[in-house]
């Protein structure tokens, strides 16, 4: 059976490895820490996914912590106003339900599976001259390193990257003890809170180590007063401030939040990364190919909370043409077609991203603005972030945003 290495144990790496390992394939997997690293290791990401996502995961029986992870329903909007009031509140109601299982559990969970079912778990923190190496022995090799040091063997792609340096400061804290949503104690839902001109709060809940928690997730503006929790290295203090501006901007999450104390010394995470789109083939110094998944060749902010959807969506993709590939090679022109059937999805995810991420012009307000009067609106523009290609119909344009709120004015 043909040989294929996968470098990098994240969602896209796993899932990719998994699947593969399940049609048969011979499949080497290098991670730079073991299972029980990552589980006793920092938290990652907020990493909530939605159905299509999800769904890529139940295909493979993958989906372990299905039942014990909670069911987020919604997906709802709010908009302080400059004196901290709420001038925007609504909830959309999602088609299929969204979950976030901490990657601490997942990854970990992942690969011992991946190890017990037979497959070559390596740890090693990959360089490019072990590359070289492993191209020459194996039939395709597959870098799924995330942002790490290996994309520097992927251009830039600059006509799909509009951004040159980080659009937000990052700074996350998963905490127990968060009480309910009092409009909607019924149901669990991610909430984004838009703070004009200084940034956003997302809060969802989310299965970690010690259970069912809450994530209190900040994007702040760049030099902004977000923008204060780089370099911060006491987890409690990272709380602290997280809660003070909680109760400086956003009131209503911060009266749910007076009695939160951290999962974990390692449950919180600061940092920023410029949003960029690669070349998805590296060519190694003695001429091999390698091809890119997941982050490695497209890394969107996670404003719009896309990255594990995207690198679950873009591993399916990859599944799909490794294995229509049959005992074809896999060379350069196939890499590319692969990578531009995956590209398809992957640009209304970045096209999406990328403008929100930009002050929101008049037509979008309206768009928020109206989902609060019109429940169609806001199960429509939650659903989209199970399927971001949607917005090209209703988002993007002034005139098709104003047919569409129109529309559902005369229809409602
Ligand atoms: C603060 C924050 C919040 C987020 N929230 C969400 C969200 O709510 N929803 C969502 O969908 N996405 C979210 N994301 C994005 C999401 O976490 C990532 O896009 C996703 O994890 C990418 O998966 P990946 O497999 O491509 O890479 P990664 O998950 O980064 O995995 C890469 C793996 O490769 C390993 N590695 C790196 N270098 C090497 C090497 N040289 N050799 C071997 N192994 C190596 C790394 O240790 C890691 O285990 C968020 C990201 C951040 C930072």
């Amino acid at each position: 059976m043909r040989k294929i290495l996968v470098v990098g144990a994240g969602q896209s790496g796993l899932q990719l490895a998994l699947g593969l390992q399940s049609q048969g394939y011979e499949v080497t997997l290098m991670s730079n820490r073991t299972a029980d690293e990552v589980r006793a290791g920092r938290v990652m990401s907020t990493q909530c996914m939605f159905d299509t996502a999800l769904q890529h995961e139940r295909d493979l029986q993958i989906n372990f912590w299905e039942s014990q992870a909670p069911r987020i329903q919604g997906l709802g909007v709010s908009v302080a106003a400059p004196d901290s009031s709420r001038a925007v509140d609504w909830v959309g109601m999602l088609d299929g339900y969204a979950q976030s299982v901490d990657q601490r559990i997942k990854m970990a969970g992942w690969m011992e599976t991946f190890a017990q079912r037979g497959g070559q778990l390596v740890i090693h923190g990959a360089a490019v001259s072990d590359l070289d190496f492993f191209a020459r022995r194996y039939d395709l090799v597959l870098v799924s390193a995330g942002k790490g040091e290996l994309v520097s063997m992927f251009g830039r792609d600059a006509a799909r990257s509009p951004y040159t340096a980080p659009q937000r400061a990052l700074a996350v804290a998963y905490v127990h003890g968060m009480g309910p949503r009092p409009e909607h104690p019924d149901f669990d839902a991610v909430r984004c809170n838009l703070v004009p001109g200084v940034g956003e709060l997302f809060v969802m809940p989310t299965l970690t180590n010690s259970g069912r928690a809450d994530i209190l997730f900040w994007e702040g503006l760049p030099g902004g007063p977000l923008d204060v929790f780089q370099g911060m290295k006491d987890p409690n203090e990272h709380l602290a401030v997280t809660l003070e501006l909680l109760e400086r901007y956003l009131p209503w999450e911060y009266a749910r939040s007076t009695k939160v104390e951290l999962t974990d010394a390692n449950g919180t995470l600061a940092g920023r990364y410029t949003p960029t789109v690669r070349d998805p083939v590296g060519r190694l110094p003695g001429g091999g190919l390698v091809l890119g998944v997941g982050d490695v060749v497209v890394a969107n902010d996670p404003i719009t909370g896309q990255g594990s959807n995207s690198a679950s969506k873009c591993a399916a993709s990859y599944l799909a043409s490794i294995v229509e590939r049959g005992e074809e090679p896999f060379d350069e022109q196939w890499m590319r077609e692969t990578f531009d059937r995956y590209w398809r999805t992957a640009q209304h995810v970045t096209k999406w991203t990328n403008a929100m991420l930009a002050p929101p012009p008049e037509h979008v307000l309206n768009i928020i603005g109206a989902a609060g009067q019109f429940q169609p609106i806001a199960d429509r523009f939650a659903n989209g972030f199970d399927d971001p290609s949607d917005f090209e119909n209703f988002f993007y344009d002034p005139a098709k945003a104003e047919a569409y709120l129109g529309e559902v004015a005369a229809r409602v």
